[in-house]
């Protein structure tokens, strides 16, 4: 039987660990790291299990069944500098919870769980280990990469064992599970559960994301002895832009899925007060579920620059800063989940993840699905980060019952 009150305290041991005043501080690849992912050796060991590492550093626990076909369930233990107890480990520990419970005798088909490595991305790059292991990592990139205290990632992997050039072995590894299926529980980090008084929900799929940044250029001119009409304010054209992007992402916006947009860096030249701004560059971060929506969100964003631009007397150009294909789940997995949820908490809403997770990539390999528990308040990465145990507790069980429907469904299917 599931022990919901078993994970929250296991939760809490974790955070106790590898906490300060100021939140949790499992930042991949440092030494409370590999505390708190000693302490998971730990519990892993107490079941009678134990832990293997793959080329990347994940950290994977197989329970073998009676079928060479595999269940994978995990999420991270590591956090962001200031982090929450909730982002990683509730996805980690309620795995755990689901190889007690479904591990204890041979299952219908090979359970894996697995902690992603350094899904946080503390060299800018996100999901990193869990985009080895789906053979989507760029070596060369990831050479190039370093943290905010100029530790380059290589080093960092070296240290902890890890040789960034043989990172992709893992996706070898992961491939020769026979992986069928993924399955993540994660809490949502945003409002929307909140917002229509759930405590757990099925998630459709990733978000989408397309940022770009865009550089208006006019006229620098002096503040007072320009008329308005005179003027080639770039400041201008680009706030008018960033207001009609945030009408273009409500008109996208769909009761299922809300559309987003972003303007989260602005910047003036020459940023004096007695100056109309000759050059304006703002970053438009974009997303949706819907890979079409999207693309026509983008166009749009585009054409209104342009006409913004022509009304203020500047140009703009557009550079592209980075991207992510929109990742729907598998929907035989979410009506799984669904059923999971409704007969823990009676009701099973559906809703988009906007942050990127480690289901994203492992979509992109197997059937994946997520399910969420409601962050009041929407806040996490922070250490406020938190949900009501009550919650907690009905996702951990819906989550261990949707493993056991997932090792049931893909044993019965060829
Ligand atoms: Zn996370």
């Amino acid at each position: 039987m599931t022990d919901a009150r078993r994970v929250i305290s296991d939760m809490r041991e974790l955070a106790a660990l590898t906490s300060t005043a100021d939140g949790a501080q499992r930042v991949a690849w440092t030494a409370t790291w590999r505390e708190a992912r000693a302490w998971f050796t730990g519990k892993v060991a107490a079941l009678g299990h134990a832990v293997e590492h793959d080329a990347a550093g994940n950290a994977w626990v197989t329970v073998p069944g009676h079928s060479s076909k595999t269940v994978v369930v995990g999420s991270h233990i590591d956090s962001v500098p200031n982090g929450g107890w909730l982002d990683g480990p509730l996805g980690l520990l309620g795995a755990l919870e689901a190889v007690r419970v479904h591990g204890s005798h041979t299952p219908p088909v090979n359970l894996a769980l697995v902690d992603w490595a350094d899904e946080e991305g503390r060299f800018g790059l996100s999901l990193l280990g869990s985009s080895a292991a789906a053979g989507q990592l760029n070596i060369a990139e990831a050479a190039r990469a370093s943290d905010r205290h100029g530790t380059g990632l290589a080093d960092a992997l070296a240290e902890n064992g890890v040789s960034l050039d043989r990172a992709t072995d893992a996706h070898v590894r992961l491939s020769s599970l026979n992986p069928r299926a993924y399955l993540e529980l994660h809490i949502e980090q945003g409002p929307v559960l909140q917002s229509i008084g759930r405590s757990v929900g099925v998630v459709v799929g990733t978000f989408g994301v397309e940022r770009h940044i865009l550089r208006f250029i006019g006229q620098a001119a002096h503040a007072g002895s320009t008329p308005i009409p005179l003027r080639h304010d770039a400041f201008l054209a680009a706030a008018q832009t960033a207001l009609e992007c945030r009408d273009i992402a409500r008109r996208h916006s769909t009761r299922e899925a809300h559309a987003a947009c972003t303007v989260g860096v602005v910047d003036v030249e020459p940023k004096i007060p007695t100056a109309v701004p000759g050059v304006c560059e703002i970053a438009l971060d974009q997303r949706a579920l819907d890979g079409r929506v999207l693309a026509a969100m983008v166009l749009e964003a585009r054409q209104a620059s342009e006409r913004f631009a022509s009304e203020n007397g500047v140009s703009v150009e557009w550079r592209p800063l980075w991207s992510v294909e929109p990742r729907p789940f598998d929907s035989t997995l979410v009506r799984l989940c669904e059923e999971a949820v409704r007969e823990e908490t009676g009701d099973a809403p559906r809703l988009p993840s906007g942050p990127v997770h480690d289901a994203t990539r492992m979509a992109a390999l197997m059937p994946a699905v997520m399910m969420f528990a409601c962050s009041p308040n929407g806040l996490s990465h922070c250490k406020e980060e938190d949900t009501p145990e009550a919650a907690l507790e009905q996702a951990i069980r819906a989550y261990v019952r949707l493993v056991g429907m997932t090792l049931n469904h893909v044993a019965s299917t060829a």
